[in-house]
Protein backbone atom coordinates (compact mmCIF):
# COMPACT_ATOMS: atom_id res chain seq x y z
CA UNK A 1 0.00 0.00 0.00
CA UNK A 2 1.36 3.95 -0.95
CA UNK A 3 1.04 6.28 1.80
CA UNK A 4 -1.55 8.95 1.72
CA UNK A 5 -2.02 8.74 -1.94
CA UNK A 6 -5.74 9.23 -2.81
CA UNK A 7 -6.87 5.76 -4.88
CA UNK A 8 -3.92 4.21 -3.54
CA UNK A 9 -6.45 1.68 -1.15
CA UNK A 10 -8.97 -0.47 -3.51
CA UNK A 11 -12.41 -1.34 -2.03
CA UNK A 12 -11.16 -4.87 -2.20
CA UNK A 13 -8.68 -4.79 -0.08
CA UNK A 14 -10.78 -3.06 3.04
CA UNK A 15 -11.62 -6.16 4.83
CA UNK A 16 -8.19 -7.77 4.71
CA UNK A 17 -6.87 -4.41 5.72
CA UNK A 18 -9.14 -4.12 8.68
CA UNK A 19 -8.77 -7.37 9.99
CA UNK A 20 -4.70 -6.59 9.97
CA UNK A 21 -3.80 -3.36 9.85
CA UNK A 22 -6.93 -0.96 11.55
CA UNK A 23 -6.99 -0.14 15.02
CA UNK A 24 -9.33 -0.95 17.44
CA UNK A 25 -11.55 2.12 16.87
CA UNK A 26 -11.57 1.92 12.77
CA UNK A 27 -12.15 -1.73 12.68
CA UNK A 28 -15.07 -1.80 15.02
CA UNK A 29 -16.35 0.39 12.80
CA UNK A 30 -15.86 -1.63 9.59
CA UNK A 31 -17.29 -4.98 11.41
CA UNK A 32 -20.10 -3.03 12.26
CA UNK A 33 -21.15 -1.20 8.61
CA UNK A 34 -20.29 -4.84 7.27
CA UNK A 35 -23.07 -6.61 10.14
CA UNK A 36 -25.70 -4.08 10.00
CA UNK A 37 -24.97 -1.81 6.95
CA UNK A 38 -25.63 1.35 8.70
CA UNK A 39 -23.75 4.00 10.60
CA UNK A 40 -24.54 6.64 12.53
CA UNK A 41 -23.29 10.33 11.61
CA UNK A 42 -20.39 9.99 14.50
CA UNK A 43 -19.26 6.93 13.27
CA UNK A 44 -19.81 8.17 9.78
CA UNK A 45 -17.31 10.84 10.23
CA UNK A 46 -14.79 8.93 12.14
CA UNK A 47 -14.29 6.28 10.06
CA UNK A 48 -15.27 7.61 6.72
CA UNK A 49 -12.56 10.72 7.15
CA UNK A 50 -10.32 7.80 8.37
CA UNK A 51 -10.61 6.33 5.03
CA UNK A 52 -9.95 8.98 3.16
CA UNK A 53 -6.64 9.12 4.76
CA UNK A 54 -5.52 6.15 3.68
CA UNK A 55 -5.86 6.72 0.29
CA UNK A 56 -9.55 5.37 -0.53
CA UNK A 57 -10.40 7.70 -3.18
CA UNK A 58 -13.82 9.76 -3.18
CA UNK A 59 -15.58 7.74 -5.58
CA UNK A 60 -14.49 4.34 -4.02
CA UNK A 61 -15.49 5.48 -0.66
CA UNK A 62 -18.90 6.57 -2.19
CA UNK A 63 -19.57 3.28 -3.85
CA UNK A 64 -18.40 1.62 -0.51
CA UNK A 65 -21.01 3.36 1.90
CA UNK A 66 -23.71 3.32 -1.14
CA UNK A 67 -23.56 -0.52 -1.60
CA UNK A 68 -23.66 -1.29 2.65
CA UNK A 69 -26.51 1.60 3.01
CA UNK A 70 -28.51 0.48 0.45
CA UNK A 71 -28.60 -2.78 1.35
CA UNK A 72 -30.80 -1.44 3.91
CA UNK A 73 -32.80 1.92 2.22
CA UNK A 74 -33.35 2.45 -1.35
CA UNK A 75 -31.02 4.54 -3.40
CA UNK A 76 -33.06 7.85 -3.35
CA UNK A 77 -32.81 8.13 0.43
CA UNK A 78 -29.26 6.98 0.20
CA UNK A 79 -28.58 10.23 -2.33
CA UNK A 80 -30.58 12.77 -0.40
CA UNK A 81 -29.52 12.11 3.15
CA UNK A 82 -25.92 10.52 2.87
CA UNK A 83 -23.76 11.60 -0.24
CA UNK A 84 -23.71 15.06 0.46
CA UNK A 85 -21.74 14.70 3.84
CA UNK A 86 -19.41 12.07 1.79
CA UNK A 87 -18.28 14.60 -0.33
CA UNK A 88 -18.68 17.02 1.97
CA UNK A 89 -15.82 14.80 3.56
CA UNK A 90 -13.30 15.09 0.76
CA UNK A 91 -13.79 18.91 0.28
CA UNK A 92 -15.81 18.59 -2.42
CA UNK A 93 -18.87 20.51 -0.74
CA UNK A 94 -19.82 23.59 1.36
CA UNK A 95 -16.32 25.59 2.58
CA UNK A 96 -14.34 23.17 0.24
CA UNK A 97 -12.43 22.55 3.60
CA UNK A 98 -10.28 19.69 3.49
CA UNK A 99 -11.27 17.86 6.80
CA UNK A 100 -8.49 15.94 8.24
CA UNK A 101 -8.99 12.16 9.67
CA UNK A 102 -9.15 12.52 13.62
CA UNK A 103 -6.27 11.74 15.96
CA UNK A 104 -6.79 9.80 19.20
CA UNK A 105 -7.49 12.42 21.32
CA UNK A 106 -10.64 13.31 19.32
CA UNK A 107 -11.53 10.03 19.37
CA UNK A 108 -10.84 9.39 23.27
CA UNK A 109 -13.06 12.80 24.36
CA UNK A 110 -15.67 12.19 21.38
CA UNK A 111 -19.12 12.00 22.81
CA UNK A 112 -20.65 8.28 22.54
CA UNK A 113 -24.09 7.40 23.08
CA UNK A 114 -25.49 4.17 24.10
CA UNK A 115 -26.60 3.48 20.31
CA UNK A 116 -23.25 4.46 18.73
CA UNK A 117 -20.14 2.52 17.60
CA UNK A 118 -17.44 5.25 17.35
CA UNK A 119 -14.91 6.70 19.54
CA UNK A 120 -12.19 4.28 21.12
CA UNK A 121 -12.58 0.99 22.15
CA UNK A 122 -10.15 1.03 25.38
CA UNK A 123 -12.34 3.89 26.74
CA UNK A 124 -15.85 3.06 25.85
CA UNK A 125 -16.37 -0.71 26.18
CA UNK A 126 -16.67 -2.16 29.85
CA UNK A 127 -14.12 -4.49 30.68
CA UNK A 128 -16.30 -7.88 29.60
CA UNK A 129 -17.19 -6.71 26.40
CA UNK A 130 -13.56 -5.46 25.53
CA UNK A 131 -11.99 -8.92 27.07
CA UNK A 132 -14.34 -10.36 24.64
CA UNK A 133 -13.51 -8.23 21.41
CA UNK A 134 -9.55 -9.11 21.96
CA UNK A 135 -10.28 -13.02 22.30
CA UNK A 136 -12.52 -12.15 19.21
CA UNK A 137 -9.64 -10.60 17.97
CA UNK A 138 -6.97 -13.30 18.69
CA UNK A 139 -5.32 -11.42 21.09
CA UNK A 140 -3.44 -14.29 23.82
CA UNK A 141 -5.38 -14.31 27.16
CA UNK A 142 -1.66 -13.30 29.39
CA UNK A 143 -1.40 -10.41 26.59
CA UNK A 144 -5.18 -9.30 27.03
CA UNK A 145 -4.53 -8.68 31.18
CA UNK A 146 -1.71 -6.69 29.95
CA UNK A 147 -3.56 -4.52 27.77
CA UNK A 148 -7.09 -4.68 30.75
CA UNK A 149 -4.10 -3.48 32.92
CA UNK A 150 -3.33 -0.13 30.70
CA UNK A 151 -7.16 0.47 30.35
CA UNK A 152 -7.88 0.38 33.92
CA UNK A 153 -5.17 2.90 34.48
CA UNK A 154 -6.78 5.04 31.81
CA UNK A 155 -3.98 4.88 29.62
CA UNK A 156 -5.96 4.31 26.31
CA UNK A 157 -3.44 4.53 24.07
CA UNK A 158 -0.99 2.62 25.73
CA UNK A 159 -3.16 -0.08 25.55
CA UNK A 160 -3.62 0.43 22.15
CA UNK A 161 -0.22 0.01 21.69
CA UNK A 162 -0.06 -2.98 23.49
CA UNK A 163 -2.61 -4.16 21.49
CA UNK A 164 -0.15 -3.49 17.88
CA UNK A 165 2.78 -5.20 19.85
CA UNK A 166 0.44 -8.26 20.01
CA UNK A 167 -1.51 -8.52 17.10
CA UNK A 168 1.94 -7.48 15.39
CA UNK A 169 4.44 -10.07 16.91
CA UNK A 170 6.90 -7.37 17.24
CA UNK A 171 9.14 -6.57 20.23
CA UNK A 172 8.08 -3.18 21.73
CA UNK A 173 5.17 -1.32 22.20
CA UNK A 174 4.29 1.10 20.06
CA UNK A 175 3.26 5.34 20.51
CA UNK A 176 -0.28 5.98 19.62
CA UNK A 177 -1.24 8.98 18.87
CA UNK A 178 -3.70 8.59 15.66
CA UNK A 179 -5.25 5.83 13.79
CA UNK A 180 -3.84 6.56 10.56
CA UNK A 181 -0.41 6.29 12.29
CA UNK A 182 -1.60 3.06 13.45
CA UNK A 183 -2.36 1.88 9.74
CA UNK A 184 1.12 3.25 8.61
CA UNK A 185 3.07 1.64 11.21
CA UNK A 186 1.59 -1.53 10.13
CA UNK A 187 1.39 -1.34 6.43
CA UNK A 188 5.42 -0.60 7.23
CA UNK A 189 5.61 -3.94 8.88
CA UNK A 190 3.17 -6.03 7.04
CA UNK A 191 3.01 -4.75 3.59
FE1 LIG B 1 -8.08 4.29 17.95
FE2 LIG B 1 -6.30 5.78 19.19
FE3 LIG B 1 -8.12 4.32 20.58
FE4 LIG B 1 -6.11 3.14 19.30
S1 LIG B 1 -5.96 4.57 21.05
S2 LIG B 1 -8.24 2.49 19.28
S3 LIG B 1 -5.89 4.41 17.48
S4 LIG B 1 -8.52 6.06 19.24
Amino acid sequence: VKKNNAGSVHLEDIDTLSRHSFAPCMRQLHEHLRATHHMRYGGRMQYGLFLKGIGVSLEDSMKFWREEFTKMMDIDKFEKGYSYNIRHSYGQEGKRADYSPYNCIKIIMSNVGPEDKHGCPFKNYDVLNLKQKLLNWNIPISGINEVIEYVNQGHYQLACGKFFQLSHGVKTELGINHPNQYFLESQEILG
